[in-house]
């Protein structure tokens, strides 16, 4: 899983991404810098499957990097370089390592998912009251700011009031993440609606940077990060089509698959035909979203 790249030290693997560290010449591993390395990896329910898409780490890559473009005038960003070594090219940055905030930044405009369960529970969505009637895919009056905990690999997300963020970063970070991570999610989906697309919620994450402000990491508005709907098919009150892992989930759910997603078992290796239209998925989302063509 991890490669050996000369001048680099292999120091953390996510589920998607890998993390070296430059080594100098007399063997210190620099504590300052890091190489983001996003791999063809894909996961669902989460596990990481078997199976890679290929192309799919370097769709991420572009799409991330684009995007901290767009936002530049927003937030500093952790990009220091796209230099980096050949065998990874297109799909790493050299970055600024950072120390990051323990939770995830989510933000939602649409209500779908995990806000759509609570929603139908409580009438509220991370504590906040929303207007009665809304229903799957419905747009919300306003974007609100669900965090959610970082979980350990193979773990699952939990979402936190927001209080607890306070409590985990202080009350002047936790308001400075929750007015960025709002304010990211309506220039991206202000930005993709011209190009037709939805952006449902997104998660981000921030580090904090030498001044000790919030500089904005990982990776942004992608279709792991994100929910990526085209617009002219929205239709609220079901499940929205989506630019994601649909095809991958749809296809473990059905009995073609043979998995029990309550079995315990890790799913089965995708059939070449699911690989293929979730990697034509991933990058039609970056050639409508950017304007580019991939190849
Ligand atoms: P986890 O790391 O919890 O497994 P994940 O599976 O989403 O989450 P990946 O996206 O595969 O993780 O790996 C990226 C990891 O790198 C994340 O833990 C993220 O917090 C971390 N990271 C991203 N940018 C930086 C940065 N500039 N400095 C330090 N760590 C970073
Ligand atoms: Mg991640």
């Amino acid at each position: 899983m991890t490669l050996n790249l000369p001048g680099f030290t292999h120091v953390y693997s996510g589920k998607v991404r890998d993390l070296y560290a430059p080594t100098l010449e007399d063997g210190t591993v620099r504590d300052d810098q890091v190489l983001l390395v996003a791999s063809d990896r894909i996961s669902a329910f989460d596990y990481v499957l078997d199976t890679p898409i290929p192309d799919k780490g370097a769709v991420l890559t572009k799409l991330s990097l684009w995007w901290f473009e767009q936002l530049g005038d927003l937030v500093p960003n952790h990009v220091l370089s796209t230099d980096v070594p050949a065998e990874v090219a297109g799909r790493a940055v050299l970055c600024q390592r950072l120390e990051m905030l323990p939770v995830e930044c989510v933000a939602r405009a649409y209500l779908t998912g995990g806000g759509l369960a609570e929603y139908q529970r409580d009438g509220t969505v991370s504590g906040v009251a929303l207007p009665p009637g809304l229903v799957d895919g419905s747009r919300l009056p306003e974007p609100i700011f669900t965090p959610s905990t970082k979980a350990d690999l193979g773990e699952h997300d939990e979402p936190i009031p927001y209080a607890e963020v306070e409590r985990l970063v202080g009350s002047p970070r936790a308001a400075a993440a929750r007015e960025l991570t709002v304010r990211i999610l309506q220039r991206g989906e202000a930005i993709a609606a011209e190009r037709g697309v939805i952006i449902a919620d997104t998660k981000v994450e921030f580090g904090i940077g030498a001044d000790g402000g919030l500089v904005l990491a990982d990776e942004v508005l992608t279709p792991d990060s994100s929910r990526f709907w085209p617009a002219d098919q929205w239709e609220p009150g079901r499940a929205q089509p989506s630019y994601d892992k649909q095809f991958v989930r749809d296809w473990l759910l059905s009995p073609a698959s043979g998995w029990d997603r309550n079995s315990g078992q890790a799913p089965p290796a995708l059939p070449t035909e699911v690989v293929e239209q979730t990697r034509a998925k991933y990058l039609e989302a970056y050639e409508r979203i950017t304007g580019r063509s991939f190849g």
